[in-house]
Order: structure tokens, then sequence, then C-alpha cells
């Protein structure tokens, strides 16, 4: 009974700290969507002002008291009298409150507040500095910035790199010595592959999604894509922004946005099916445990494969096509009525290597991703100075992708991550990608008509699939164990390179020597 009635007295005081998260979440949302230009400055205090009440609340004693009644505070260990009175999931409950308590904790408070408004400024320092296409007026902000971060990972505590700090705070568990020999073997496999399409005798034509296309109709559209995904739009809603991005306030409040150019007809389309696979996580979790790490997604990587599962798998398929291309032609009869179905899938599935990596298309992603990684892995580590980034990123690119950037702003300034100090948050993207191919085949595996289902137009059981095997567990489990007990596999790229290999094979018309093939 005391048991229960402490859990309870935990669980509503965390409940009252998200309200902070939240409420500051609503006003993030409406800084990137309606508000008014000229209000930025107080808006930038009013989010401070909630984001230091709930660290403030997080890493109070009232706090350490709840939690100290479960877990050793030192370690994070339950304590043995409760390690068979709580079940599985209170005592993940308590570890993963714990984690979070701990890692606040561990970060003085003046040191979050310097750190916050070092990143304030560099971001505004980046914006100009890429406009002007300036590094050097950026890279004493940037060297700062870097001195904060091995600062925090110093804080924070690690073993073998500081990165592996850093790595921890977007993908809890993650470490260079796991990423270092995953990407090198999916670099092989990508550059072989980028090698065959080059020399491939088709040609996309691209041409046929740069006409002009009405850009109401493309939200419309989108509008369409994301119901019939079963994303909720009574739980939920399509706005526009500069950036797409999904938030969330609670599963019955989760937001999506879309950006919509008239010469663009694939940016607004796929980060409308993009963002919905996000939404549909943030829909997906428990509300009975909302406010407490059970109602919380795991990692920005499982994250991020929820919405490249949506995007890629399902959204670049020729099954989702098959049901959704005639739609398409009957929204935009002059521009696509004469253009063939295998003609629209080739275009929309075309790969070349590029300089931007947010236009970069679902193969040579991944190569852009290992350029940061091991950019960012050298600068923490202190191997490179910051001030050699911009040569050591062309070098790179060059060696990766076979192109050189004309400029710092189409090379290294390119990205707003290191700006706010997001080091380490990068290689989430392609574990995403890694772990959307594992769940989509597993999904293939469980469901033998799935194909057959997308290409009707008929995603609920997919949904329901993902309801149930990712969303309702929240951080119950960790991103391998989860990944282990819905695949049965260990992190591999294995199912991705099949994936690339089989469409793009099929695309560009090559077969895989067998020699290259991986072993099952
Ligand atoms: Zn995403």
């Amino acid at each position: 009974m005391a048991t229960s009635a402490s859990l309870d007295a935990l669980t509503s005081k965390l409940r009252e700290i998200h309200h902070l998260h939240d409420a500051a979440a609503v006003l993030s949302w409406d800084q990137e969507t309606y508000m008014p230009s000229g209000s930025g400055a107080i808006r930038a205090e009013q989010l401070a002002t909630l984001q230091t009440l709930a660290h403030n609340q997080l890493v109070s004693l009232e706090v350490e008291s709840l939690l100290g009644a479960f877990v050793d505070i030192e370690t994070g260990t339950v304590l043995p009298e409760h390690q068979s009175s709580l079940d599985d999931t209170s005592q993940a409950l308590v570890r993963e409150t714990w984690r979070d308590f701990s890692r606040a904790k561990k970060l003085p408070s003046s040191f979050v507040n310097e750190l916050e408004r070092e990143s304030s400024i560099a971001q505004q320092v980046w914006v100009e500095a890429r406009k002007t296409n300036d590094f050097q007026r950026f890279l004493p902000n940037l060297e700062r910035l870097i001195g904060f971060k091995r600062k925090e990972a110093d804080y924070l505590g690690y073993t073998d790199s500081p990165y592996n700090a850093l790595l921890d705070t977007f993908e809890p568990g993650a470490t260079v010595a796991q990423l270092r020999p995953l990407f090198a073997e999916l670099r092989t496999h990508l550059i072989r592959l980028l090698d065959q399409i080059r020399n491939s005798p088709v040609r996309p034509n691209t041409s046929i999604l740069t006409q002009s296309f009405d850009t109401t109709k493309q939200v419309d559209f989108g509008r369409l894509v994301l119901k019939q995904m079963g994303y909720n739009f009574q739980r939920g809603r399509l706005d526009l922004s500069a950036h797409p991005f999904t938030t969330s306030f609670h599963p019955t409040d989760a937001r999506v946005t879309t950006r919509v150019f008239d010469n663009d007809l694939p940016s607004c389309l796929f980060s409308c099916i993009h963002e919905g696979g996000h939404g549909l996580y943030e829909q997906g979790l428990s509300a009975r445990y909302y406010g407490t790490p059970l109602g919380e997604t795991i990692s920005l990587g499982i994250h991020e494969s929820q919405s490249r599962l949506w995007e890629n798998s399902v959204g670049r398929s020729q099954a989702f096509w098959k049901y959704f291309y005639p739609k398409l032609q009957q929204t935009f009869p002059e521009q696509l009525g004469a253009v063939q179905l295998d003609e629209f899938y080739l275009a929309i599935n075309h790969v070349g290597p590029s300089l931007i990596r947010v236009e970069a298309d679902e193969l040579t992603y991944n190569l852009h991703i290992m350029v940061r990684f091991e950019i960012e892995l050298e600068v923490i580590e202190g191997q490179v100075q910051v001030d050699e980034l911009p040569d050591i990123w062309n070098a790179k690119i060059q060696e990766y992708l076979g192109v050189t950037p004309s400029n710092d702003a189409e090379g290294v300034l390119q990205d707003v991550h290191w700006s706010f100090g997001a080091f380490g948050y990068f290689p989430t993207y392609t574990l995403g990608n890694l772990y959307a191919a594992m769940l989509f085949h597993q999904a293939k595996k469980d469901m033998a008509d799935l194909e057959q289902n997308i290409g009707q137009g008929n995603f609920q059981p997919l949904k329901i699939w993902l309801n149930d095997r990712v969303h309702r567990w929240g951080r119950q489990y960790s991103a391998s164990e989860l990944i282990q007990r819905v695949t049965g596999q260990t992190l591999t790229s294995e199912a991705f390179i099949k994936d690339l290999e089989e469409k793009y094979g099929n695309l560009y018309q090559f077969s895989t020597p067998p020699s290259s093939k991986i072993t099952p």
C-alpha cells in the first residue's frame, strides 16, 4: 500500500513538471508557426523561465526524496525491498526517472544558463555567417560552444570518449565503439551502390516533379495522405513552418508541420509523410503514463525510425503509389495526367550525390551523416582544431560523395545543429534508417498481406502493429532492447542494405555481384 501511494506521489509530481515542459512546447510550436516576428525576444525569455522552473522542480529535494524511496539516489539501483514489490513497468518508471534526475543534477544550473545563452547567441551568429558565407565569423562562437560541450561531457561523465556522453543525450546507450564498425560497413555498401547507380544508363526524369503545382492543393493532398495513414486530426493538426517538425503536448495533441514550394512536389508530400510517422508515434504513446518516462518516446533514433519507415519503406514504395498515384494525377491532371506511374516512381526515388543533406536521397543521406559524425567526434575529442573544419569537411564530402562545396554555406555552415550545441545528434538520423528497415522487415514477416494492404490504401494494420510493438511502451525498454524484442536481432545495417540493393537494382537495372551480397 505504502509503495503504490508513494509511486502515485512521484507520478503526480512528474506530471506537474511535464505541464511546464508542455506549456513551453506550445510556446515553441507557436513561435515556429503563428507568432508575430516582432516578439522573438520576449518569447525567448518566456521559454527560458518555464524551462528553468521545470529544471529546478526536477532536481528539487522533493523529487529526490520521492525517488529515494525506491532507488539508491547515487547509483539508481532499485532498493532491495522494492525489487520484488515493484513490477517491471514500475521499475522502469523509477529507473528512467532516475536517469533524467541524475543527468539534470550533474549539470550546475549556472552552467546550463551559460550554455543556453551561448547557444542562443551562436545560433544568431550562424544565421548571419551562413547568409554571408563567412565561417570565420562563426568560428569564435563555435570554439566556445565546443568548449562548453566538452565541459558538459565532463560533468555527465563517460567512458572511452567524451562524445559518448553527448551521444547518450539523444540516443541512450549508443557508443562510438558501436557506431564506428556499423557505419564503416554501411559506408562500403553505400559507396558501391552509388557507383553502380552512376554507371547505370537509367536517367530518372525529375523535371516532372519541379513543374508548377498549386500549393493549397499540395497541402490538401498531404492532409489526405496523413488521414489515410491513421494520423488523427482530432488529436493533432497540420500547419506550415520554415522547417517541418512534430511536437506533442499529450497523446491527444500531437501536431505536425510541413512546408510547401510551388515548384517542388516532393518537399511537401514527403515531409507530410515523414512528420506523420513522428506524429503517429506521439499519438500512440500511453496517455495513462503521461508525464512519466513511460509516456515518452525512447530516443531520437527510434523516433526517426517511425518517420523513415513511413516516408521511405511505405511512402516511396510501388504499392503506396499504386494506390495514391491516380489520386495525385486527379489533383494535378495538367502536370501529371500524361506521366506514367513507373516514370513518377523512378523520379521520386532518384539517387544522386548532392551537397545539401536535407535535399539528399534515401541512399546518399547516410553518407552526409557519416561526414558529420566523423568530424564532430574528432573535434569533441580534440583531435582537430575548429578552424580546420571547412577543409576537413570539403575533403570528406569529396571522398564520400564525389562533390565539392563551392563555399561554406554549401559545406560546413549548412546545418543548424552545431550552432545550438547539438553534438552527438546526427548519428540518430542514420540509426533511424537502420531501425526503420529492421522494423519494416519484421512487419512484413508478421503480416503476409502488408504490401497488398498498402496497395489498397489500407494502412490500419501497419499502424496498429507499430502502436503495439513500438509506441505504447514509452521508455519501458531501451532502443536496443526494443529492437531485440520486436525483431529478435541486435542492430544491424543488413535489412537497410538489402532494401536498397533490391529497390535500386530494379530501378537502375543493375544486379549486385554475389561476392558483395551480405550473408544472412
Ligand atoms: Zn524526422
